[in-house]
């Protein structure tokens, strides 16, 4: 079986979205001053919206196609993939895919090996365990460890600040679809002062108070916290028994994240935006994450996040991989370093993080809280949908 085309297209968002709602979600860019924006009501949604995807299929010579995405600065990981990853892969076989995720990754060494680089290289390595999973008739999580778990329990994940009886609403409503395991998003940081301390602490006690103590609240600040406040929220928000409390600081501040660890009766979780095998291994060493949450589709794909895994098992830290979705999946199922899965619920256009639903068929639905992966579907078990394409639009 040998490597005959590569083809990246970037399927980009024109159909309708959920319009932009103020301290939806706290997010790095709060903490810098921004000018005046012409138009109508704050959008601090911005910089904060996924409406784009690269989707790469990767042909052999005997016809079969496997599937990748990415979905981080679509338009540039589709480029990178064209002018850099496809030759070095082109003719080879999938099966040496050691080899050729070795061979992308030094390539682009240089310039690659954080951000976008790897999101390319993990596109690319995704595609080609799919074709693996389809060339031996097995799941991916087959070839990688096989079945650990039963099903997957998993997490819902969405709770973005709107107005705290909305946020009651929704997660009461989900409740009752039988989740165990609710994440919430901050709406405010530094910027806004004593106020916004106040309101994240109100959004913490609704939701707590509809979902009780006996489930578990996660607490996602998306890095739009600096230290100095970590350092003020933290104490207050104890008493919420929080399960973590995720990305308080920007990415790269890894001694903010492992003091906070040290300091404060809350795990600190992160690695949504961190990379290669090497960055994660640092995170451990410094004791910087009580919870890993990489995603498969940033870090370089099956064959990192696989070694990551590995080293997470041996740190005991357990690895809840960011935004759930197959390529997570199979590897959440296949090792006992991951106990449970975010979950994304499909929605209306609005983060972006759901237009993974749009695309593909075949991401599992979750069912009072779990979600099952089938034995006998070979591959990632995604398909391209062709039901929204006229939403989308399609680079070549
Ligand atoms: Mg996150």
């Amino acid at each position: 079986m040998k490597i005959s085309s590569i083809r990246a297209r970037v399927f980009e968002w024109t159909g309708p979205t959920v319009p932009p709602q103020s301290h939806f979600c706290a997010n790095a860019m709060d903490l810098i001053y921004e000018p005046p924006r012409v138009g109508p009501e704050e959008d601090t949604m911005r910089t904060f919206r996924f409406h784009g995807w690269t989707v790469v299929e990767v042909q052999t010579d005997d016809g079969l196609v496997g599937l990748g995405n990415v979905a981080l600065a679509p338009r540039i990981a589709k480029q990178i993939i064209d002018q850099y990853l496809a030759p070095l892969v082109l003719g080879h076989d999938p099966w040496d895919y050691e080899y050729l995720n070795q061979r992308m990754y030094r390539a682009i060494h240089a310039w690659g090996r954080k951000g976008v680089g790897m999101a390319a290289i993990s596109a690319v390595d995704i595609a080609l365990w799919d074709l693996l999973g389809k060339s031996t008739g097995k799941p991916v999580f087959k070839l990688l460890g096989g079945r650990t778990k039963e099903r997957i329990p998993c997490y819902y994940s969405k709770l973005y600040r709107t107005d705290l009886k909305a946020m009651q609403e929704e997660a009461s409503r989900f409740l009752a679809q039988g989740f165990r395991a609710f994440k919430m998003r901050f709406g405010y940081g530094p910027a806004h002062g004593q106020q916004g301390v106040v309101e994240n602490l109100k959004a913490v006690e609704a939701v707590r108070e509809v979902i009780g103590y006996d489930n578990d609240l996660m607490l996602e600040c998306y890095m739009g916290w600096n230290l100095e406040y970590a350092r003020r929220m933290l104490p207050r928000l104890e008493r919420f028994e929080p399960r973590w409390l995720e990305e308080p600081v920007i990415a790269d501040d890894i001694d903010g994240y492992a003091e906070l660890g040290r300091r404060f009766n809350i795990p600190i979780s992160g690695g949504e935006h961190e990379f290669s095998l090497y960055g994660f291994k640092q995170l451990l060493e410094r004791g910087a994450v009580s919870v890993v949450q990489y995603d498969t589709n940033r870090v370089g794909g099956i064959t990192m996040a696989h070694k990551i895994n590995a080293l997470c098992e041996a740190y005991s830290v357990p690895v809840i991989p960011h935004a759930g979705q197959m390529h997570n999946y199979h590897l959440t199922m296949s090792t006992l370093a991951s106990p449970m899965s975010e979950y994304f619920p499909m929605h209306e256009v609005e983060v972006g993080n759901e237009l993974f639903y749009y695309i593909f068929r075949g991401e599992p639905v979750a069912e009072g809280g779990f979600l099952q992966l089938d034995d006998h579907r070979p591959g990632l078990g995604l398909e391209l949908r062709d039901d929204y394409l006229d939403q989308f639009r399609i680079i070549e």
